[in-house]
């Protein structure tokens, strides 16, 4: 009965034994997601640091809130018209030149820079905040990754 116990008290020690290499033998080796720099292009931007500016979807110009995007303002001297009555007489406006319009000063063809983007049509990426980067989500930025 004796000898049963020991051989028992054996096996639990070698089972552990066993085990214990099997731990020590988890090692690490470089993040080959992020090749070990621990950081990842962003995928929002695709690397760039910016993205398309939303407010005027990329192209730097937003539609002039003076004029409507048509670039000519109303003369207001004639109402559009073109001509004012002066002492009963027709006359040519003398503020639009008989255009009934003049341009628009505060856009470029019925255009304004986009304010929201400086006229780039392109704004920070919010994601990596202008990096281009972000952090390795697999060795959470260490570029290495512990394997079995
Ligand atoms: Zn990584
Ligand atoms: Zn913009
Ligand atoms: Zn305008
Ligand atoms: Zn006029
Ligand atoms: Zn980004």
């Amino acid at each position: 009965m004796k000898r049963i116990f020991l051989l028992g008290a054996l096996g639990l020690v070698l089972a552990v034994g066993v085990a214990a290499p099997a731990a020590a033998a988890q090692k690490t080796i470089t993040c080959v997601y992020c090749g070990g720099t621990g950081e990842v292009m962003c995928a929002y931007c695709q690397g760039e640091g910016k993205v398309a500016c939303n407010y005027c979807r990329g192209t730097g110009a937003v539609t002039c809130n003076v004029c409507g995007g048509t670039a000519r303002l109303r003369c207001e001297e004639c109402l559009g018209k073109g001509y004012i009555y002066r002492d009963g007489t027709k006359e040519e406006c003398p503020k639009c030149k008989g255009a009934g319009s003049y341009l628009c000063s505060f856009c470029n063809e019925g255009k304004m820079p986009c304010e929201m983007c400086n006229g780039t049509g392109k704004i920070k990426c919010v994601i990596c905040g202008g990096y281009g980067k972000v952090q390795c989500a697999v060795c959470k930025g260490t570029g290495q990754v512990k394997v079995k």
